[in-house]
């Protein structure tokens, strides 16, 4: 095993501060930097004491009477999807629409790759974080890694395939309800490319597989370790893409392919804890993208990574948490540190 070095440089800030009598107050920054692709992100330690002034908890009252403004027009709602729902050709999916439980799939209106479905997730139109069962997902992730061995059946050329979730407004959701998408191409998105480039040259400089390395290093060091669910790995990230960052790695698997049922518990039964430990920490809202290695292909040097960010939290006039500095310098505000944040995660996941 190759130990992964992660890097990071203090820097300091100084003015003269109203707040402190006009003293000159010098500020200790952390600026990290993610060993496989590069990005950075920056931690104030001023600014851990003042999170709410950036990143409001939820307003609970707020978020209810937005599930019931919502609920009447849901097309998931009440079986309305039956009748309004897209339906995939029949050489593709003979069914028209993958459905399990009380969950189903069918296509996006308006795709943004090839294949790109969306995956109602449960009847019910309003969840609070701590309501995803791992039972509601494990269908809705059953239904979603069945599509993608079908569209692969189909169309081998296809083979980048991510699974994903926008969950409220603030993430970039325009309906309530909760639903997974899942994106399927012959050309992989711009991360997806650079984490399988960066992996792969990772594997000839080292021999071995970034991932299974990481994933070592963070159990050994256990500074922002989580636990193993199933044969899935979990930890908060170094250098987060967004805010409050959490990592799953499938050490076992390099393509969506490679999962049986196991897999599937495990991912569901991950972002159930995960978004139960969300909860408790007062957040409502979050992104997430399951990574997969092209399928079909050996693939030493990748394995299936999830990440997992919260957004602004629901609450009125909530402002977006990405600036200048995330879209367009590609750099991330570190809200919790991610040492602190494992801390707080781990008592609440079992
Ligand atoms: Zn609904």
């Amino acid at each position: 095993m190759s130990k992964i070095c992660f890097k990071s440089w203090k820097q300091v800030a100084q003015f003269h501060n109203p707040m402190k009598n006009g003293e000159l107050d010098i500020q200790t920054l952390e600026l990290r930097q993610d060993p496989l692709t590069g990005y950075q992100s920056v931690l104030n330690e001023a600014f851990q004491g003042k999170i709410s002034f950036a990143f409001p908890e939820t307003d609970y009252d707020y978020l209810s009477r937005r599930m019931d403004d919502t609920r009447e027009q849901c097309f998931m709602c009440d079986g309305k999807w039956r009748t309004s729902a897209p339906r995939y050709p029949e050489q593709l999916l003979a069914e028209g629409r993958l459905e399990k439980g009380e969950s189903v799939l069918f296509p996006n209106l308006f795709p943004l790759a090839p294949y790109h479905a969306v995956v109602k997730v449960g009847e019910k139109h309003g969840r609070n974080l701590d309501e995803f069962s791992p039972s509601i997902l494990f269908d809705a992730f059953s239904v979603s890694i069945e599509f993608i061995r079908r569209c692969f059946e189909t169309d081998p050329k296809t083979t980048y395939f991510t699974i994903n979730a926008n969950f409220m407004p603030p993430a970039g959701s325009s309906i309530m309800h909760p639903h997974l998408q899942v994106i399927g191409s012959p050309v992989p998105s711009t991360h997806h490319r650079l984490i399988l480039e960066n992996s792969r040259a990772y594997h000839r400089a080292t021999g071995s597989c970034y991932f299974t390395d990481l994933v070592e290093t963070e159990k050994e060091s256990a500074n922002r370790w989580l636990g193993e669910i199933g044969q899935s790995s979990w930890f908060t990230a170094f250098s987060p893409l967004g805010a409050n960052e959490v990592n799953g790695v499938w050490t076992r698997n390099a393509n969506f392919l490679d999962w049986d049922e196991g897999d599937v518990e495990a991912i569901s039964e991950g972002m159930s804890r995960m978004l139960l430990a969300y909860h408790e920490l007062r957040f409502s809202s979050f992104n997430f993208a399951c990574f997969s290695g092209p399928l079909g292909k050996e693939r030493p040097e990748f394995r299936c990574l999830l990440r997992l960010i919260n957004r602004q939290n629901m609450h009125l006039h909530y402002r977006a948490d990405d600036f200048y500095l995330q879209k367009l310098h590609k750099d991330e505000v570190i809200i919790y540190a991610p040492e602190h944040l494992a801390t707080l995660i781990r008592p609440k996941i079992g």
